[in-house]
C-alpha cells in the first residue's frame, strides 16, 4: 500500500475555503457515525481524519484535486448501510459523505424517468417514483435507509431483480467525478448504444474506486396494477428452494421469490417476540406476483398456489403483504441480537445448484461447531449466510470462521459460484477476491484501476490491492 500523507491544517483549510465551514469537520464525535458501514466487527472500524460534505458536484471535483495535490485518500459513502467495510476509512484521510446532495431534480412521467442527486435515500426514490404513478424497480432490503448512489456504486439487488434486474438495469446514465477530479456523464436516455466503451456499467458497482457518482438518471415503469404476496411453508429447505426451479420451468414470472430457512424463521420470531404460521419447523418462501388487472392476478395466484401444494408446501398464505416483508427485512436485526459476532457471506450461485449449496454450507458449518441462519433472494441464485460463532471461543473464531470461509468458498466456486452477489467485496472480503479470482481478471481490474486514478487516492485497498 502506498504511502499517504496526513490531513492537516493545511488540507482543512483549502477543505474550508471549497466547501465552507459547516461542511467540513475534524470533531472525533461527529466522526464516529463515518468509521463504521453495517459491519458490527470493530475490527473494521476506523475514524477518518476529516469529513467533507458537499453540496454540488463542483465540491466534489475540488476535494478530489485537493486530494490529489496532497496525496491523501479519499473515501466516498452513501447511507453507511453496506455489508463489506466499503464506506470505511481503512486508511484514514477524507470521507466524502454525499447526504446533503439529496434532490430529486426530476421526475417525468412522459417519458419515464427521473433524475436524482446521489445522497436521496432509495425509498425516498421509491415513493415519490410511486406519488407521481410510476414505479422505480430497484428495492434492496435496506431501502429506508442507503442511498440511490450507494445502490449504484454497489450493484445492489434486492427483492425484485429476478423480474426487473439489479440497480445497473435500472440506469440511463450517470454523472461521475472521476479520480483526478473531472466531472463527466456516461450513458444516456437511451434504448441503446453503441457509441465506445459501455463505461456507465464499469463505474456502476465499482464501490467508489473509479470515481465519486453524483447524479443519477433512472428508469422508471407504470405502477404494477395488481400484485399479490404469498407465504409459502415447506417442511424442507431443500423443498422450498425447489419451488424456484419449478416456478421457471412452469413460466410462471414472480418478481420476488424469498427464502428464510427455518433456524432464520426462529430468530426472527425472537426478535419480533411473534408467533409465525408453523414457526416451530417451518422454511418459508415468500412469492410475489403482478399483473395487468385482477382477473389475472387471480389466475397466476391459482397456479402458484397450485404448484407449491403440489410440491410439498403445507401452507399456502395469502398474509397481511407489510407483515411478511417486516419479517423477511428484520433478519439481520434479528440475527445480531442473537449474538454480535458472526460474518455474513453473500455467495450467488447457479439457480441449480442452489439446493445442494445449503445443504453443503449447513454440513460446513456444523462440522465446524459454528450456528447459520439462512435467507436467500432465491429468485436470483444469491444466499445470505450468516454464520455465527455459537460454540466457539473468541479466540479460536477467527480461525475456524477462515477454515468454513475456504472450504465454502472452495465448494462454490467448483461448481461456478462467486463471492458476492450483491454486497460487493470492498475491504473485508478482499483476501477471498484474491484468492478465488482468477489472476488475469484481478490483473484487468488493477489496470483500469492504475489508469483512471494514478495516484491511488480513491477508496485504496477496496476491492483488491495494487501490489
Ligand atoms: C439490513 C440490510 C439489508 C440489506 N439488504 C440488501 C439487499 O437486499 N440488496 C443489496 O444489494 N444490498 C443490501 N444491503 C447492503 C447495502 O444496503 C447495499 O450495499 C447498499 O447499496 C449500500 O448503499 P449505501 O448508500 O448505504 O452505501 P455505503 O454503505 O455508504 O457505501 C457502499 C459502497 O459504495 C461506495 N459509495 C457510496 N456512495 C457512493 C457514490 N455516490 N459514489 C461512489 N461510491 C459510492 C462506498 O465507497 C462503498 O464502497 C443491506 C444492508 C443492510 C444493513
Amino acid at each position: 500500500m502506498r504511502k499517504y500523507n496526513p490531513v492537516t491544517d493545511v488540507t482543512v483549510n483549502a477543505l474550508k475555503a471549497v466547501l465552507g465551514e459547516k461542511n467540513v469537520t475534524t470533531d472525533p464525535d461527529k466522526m464516529h457515525p463515518y468509521s463504521h458501514d453495517e459491519v458490527a466487527d470493530t475490527r473494521y472500524q476506523r475514524l477518518p481524519e476529516v469529513v467533507v460534505l458537499p453540496e454540488n458536484t463542483a465540491q466534489v471535483a475540488a476535494v478530489l484535486k485537493i486530494a490529489n495535490e496532497q496525496m491523501i485518500p479519499v473515501v466516498p459513502r452513501g447511507g453507511g448501510t453496506g455489508l463489506a467495510c466499503g464506506a470505511v476509512p481503512m486508511y484514514g484521510g477524507i470521507v466524502v459523505s454525499l447526504e446533503k446532495m439529496n434532490k430529486i431534480l426530476e421526475i417525468n412521467a412522459e417519458s419515464l424517468y427521473m433524475i436524482v442527486q446521489a445522497g436521496v435515500r432509495t425509498d425516498e426514490v421509491q415513493k415519490q417514483a410511486a406519488k407521481a404513478g410510476l414505479f422505480y424497480a430497484g428495492d434492496p432490503c435496506s431501502s429506508d435507509s442507503c442511498f440511490i448512489g450507494g445502490n449504484v456504486a454497489t450493484n445492489a439487488g434486492g427483492n425484485r431483480a429476478i423480474k426487473y434486474g439489479v440497480t445497473r438495469n435500472q440506469i440511463y446514465s450517470i454523472e461521475v467525478v472521476t479520480p483526478k477530479g473531472d466531472i463527466t456523464t456516461l450513458g444516456g436516455r437511451l434504448k441503446k448504444n453503441s457509441t465506445g466503451y459501455c463505461l456507465e456499467q464499469l463505474f456502476i458497482g465499482s464501490e467508489g474506486t473509479l470515481g465519486i457518482i453524483t447524479t443519477i438518471t433512472l428508469k422508471l415503469t407504470p405502477l404494477p396494477k395488481a400484485v399479490m404476496d404469498f407465504l409459502v411453508v415447506f417442511p424442507t429447505p431443500e423443498l422450498a428452494i425447489d419451488m424456484v426451479g419449478h416456478m421457471n420451468r412452469a413460466g410462471i414470472q414472480a418478481t420476488c421469490i424469498e427464502f428464510m430457512e427455518n433456524a432464520a424463521v426462529k430468530s426472527v420470531e425472537k426478535y419480533l417476540k411473534e408467533k409465525l404460521p408453523q414457526g416451530e419447523s417451518g422454511n418459508y418462501l415468500i412469492i410475489q406476483v403482478e399483473a395487468n388487472n385482477e382477473e389475472q392476478l387471480d389466475e397466476i395466484a391459482a397456479q402458484v398456489d397450485e404448484l407449491c401444494s403440489e410440491k410439498g408446501a403445507t401452507a399456502v398464505l395469502v398474509p397481511d403483504a407489510e407483515k411478511i416483508w417486516k419479517v423477511r427485512k428484520s433478519i439481520a436485526e434479528a440475527v445480531r441480537h442473537e449474538d454480535m459476532i458472526y460474518s455474513s457471506e453473500d455467495i450467488v450461485v447457479p439457480i441449480d445448484r442452489l439446493s445442494a449449496t445449503l445443504e453443503e454450507m449447513n454440513r460446513i458449518c456444523v462440522k465446524h461447531g459454528a450456528a447459520s441462519r439462512t435467507v436467500a433472494h432465491a429468485g436470483d441464485g444469491n444466499i445470505h449466510l450468516m454464520i455465527l460463532k455459537a460454540g466457539n471461543t473468541l479466540e479460536e473464531w477467527p480461525e475456524k470462521l477462515a477454515a468454513i470461509q475456504q472450504e465454502i468458498f472452495d465448494y462454490v466456486y467448483d461448481i461456478g459460484g462467486k463471492l458476492s452477489g450483491e454486497h460487493g467485496i470492498g475491504y473485508k472480503k478482499k483476501t477471498l477476491m484474491a484468492k478465488y479470482t482468477d489472476p488475469v481478471e484481478l490483473e484487468i481490474m488493477r489496470a483500469i484501476k492504475k489508469a483512471l486514478d494514478p495516484n491511488n487516492i480513491l477508496n485504496p485497498g477496496k476491492i483488491f490491492d495494487l501490489d
